[in-house]
């Protein structure tokens, strides 16, 4: 049976925070299709692509394992959007008797009444983009939200009766002291989140951060350096370790059993269907073949590939094409190879040694696996080779060293 998992995009946000690279709009600037109407709008533009690259891809019969409303901000959107969304899916797929349901939501927007109807529509996790527990480190993010916002929604969450609840932190803010990371550690177990995301903040092109480090010196405004950064890193493991967390990739802790199943499938390398702007699909074609196809990252293009039915899919032997700025990429033997080795060593269980060897090359394992190995960067656990804490930091690197 074809296993999928299913992740929607939402394009639309309150404001920009400062170190977003995500591709959304400002609510404010959809002023033409304001309020309810651009909501429907966008459910029926989705369900539209749901169905062109069902029946391009054959995915009719498909068994759904998890579905994960992303942005953006998910939350900004009225109920009845997730309702014909979901209503459509249930209808047109086989949704497992099990399967995780998540909506990403910001502590601003997670108001009781929504989340009880969240709940009702067969949402079972909840992803609140708490980011710190600091205001003034919210403010220079560019959050609209404050840490009392972030008690509210989960003590709601909790209310409507979600048990699955992730908590997303950003590590190394401009002017997150170790101080105040120390006391945003100390604050995310009382909260009691079954599962947290934890980033290292990365300055990338695009974002107001980028911008404001172009310009060099902004009194008042300091970034965080790399190596503080990995000793909050540091720090956070610690703490969620002491506190019963699993540290089961790289930015990822969960208390047992409450693993995210949909990045689970990324690392795995399973399949998934990637709906909206910007969005990403990795998909098994019946030739063999495995394509990557990434949805053009501008709401009104996007419009007009849906409503032009604009879906190639490499049936022409070429590497990549562009179809009205969608991308779509047919993986190389190379490309499946590293995927395999990054994505599995991302994670707290690794990869087999011998399978290890057999990608990498028995010359670079040789060399440079045993090389990270007495460096503390990898270690042998059984029949497997896992990245350390020292590792992970610099997995990027590490990659760079072992890829083919
Ligand atoms: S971080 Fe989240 S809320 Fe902020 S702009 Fe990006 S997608 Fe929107």
């Amino acid at each position: 049976m074809r296993e999928l998992s299913v992740y929607i995009h939402i394009p639309f946000c309150k404001s920009k925070c400062n170190y977003c690279n995500f591709y959304s709009r400002p609510l404010s600037e959809l002023k033409p299709v304001r309020g309810s109407a651009v909501f429907k709008q966008y459910a029926g533009l989705l369900i539209k692509e749901i169905e062109i690259t069902s029946e391009k891809y054959s995915l009719e019969s498909s068994h759904i394992n998890s579905v994960y409303f992303g942005g953006g901000t998910p939350s900004v959107m009225s109920v009845y959007f997730f309702r014909d969304l979901m209503g459509y899916i249930e209808k047109n797929f086989k949704i497992a008797g099990d399967a995780e349901i998540t909506v990403e939501i910001n502590p601003e927007s997670g108001g009781l009444e929504k989340l009880y109807a969240l709940k009702s529509l067969g949402v079972n996790r909840l992803s609140i983009g708490a980011q710190s527990f600091n205001n003034a480190a919210l403010k220079t993010a560019g959050r609209i939200h404050n840490k009392n916002d972030i008690y509210n929604a989960v003590n709601n969450a909790k209310k409507a009766g979600f048990k699955n609840i992730s908590l997303d932190l950003i590590i190394g803010l401009p002017g997150q002291t170790k101080d105040i990371f120390y006391s945003d550690a100390k604050s995310i177990p009382g909260l009691e989140p079954a599962h947290i995301s934890a980033y290292m903040l990365s300055v990338e092109k695009g974002t107001k951060f980028y911008e404001i480090r172009k310009k060099r010196k902004i009194k008042g405004f300091a970034f965080t350096p790399e190596e503080k950064i990995a000793e909050y890193y540091e720090i956070l493991c610690r703490i969620l370790n002491e506190k019963g967390y699993k540290h089961y990739e790289i930015s990822n802790f969960a208390k047992n059993g409450y693993e995210s199943r949909h990045n689970i499938n990324y690392w795995n390398r399973g399949e998934y269907l990637g709906l909206g702007p910007s969005a990403s699909s990795f998909l098994k074609l019946e030739d063999g073949k495995e394509i990557r196809k990434t949805n053009v990252p501008n709401l009104k293009k996007y419009m007009q590939n849906i409503s032009k039915k604009f879906y190639g899919c490499g049936n022409d032997n070429k590497d990549s094409e562009r179809n009205n700025d969608d991308f779509i990429e047919i993986l190389t033997e190379k490309d499946k190879i590293n995927e395999e080795m990054f994505l599995s060593l991302r994670t707290a269980s690794g990869i087999n040694a011998k399978r290890l060897s057999e990608l990498a090359g028995q010359e670079v394992y040789r060399k440079v696996i045993n090389k990270f190995i007495k460096e503390g960067l990898m270690e042998n656990f059984k029949d497997d080779i896992k990245l350390t804490h020292k590792g992970m930091l610099l997995s990027s690197e590490i990659f760079a060293r072992i890829m083919v």
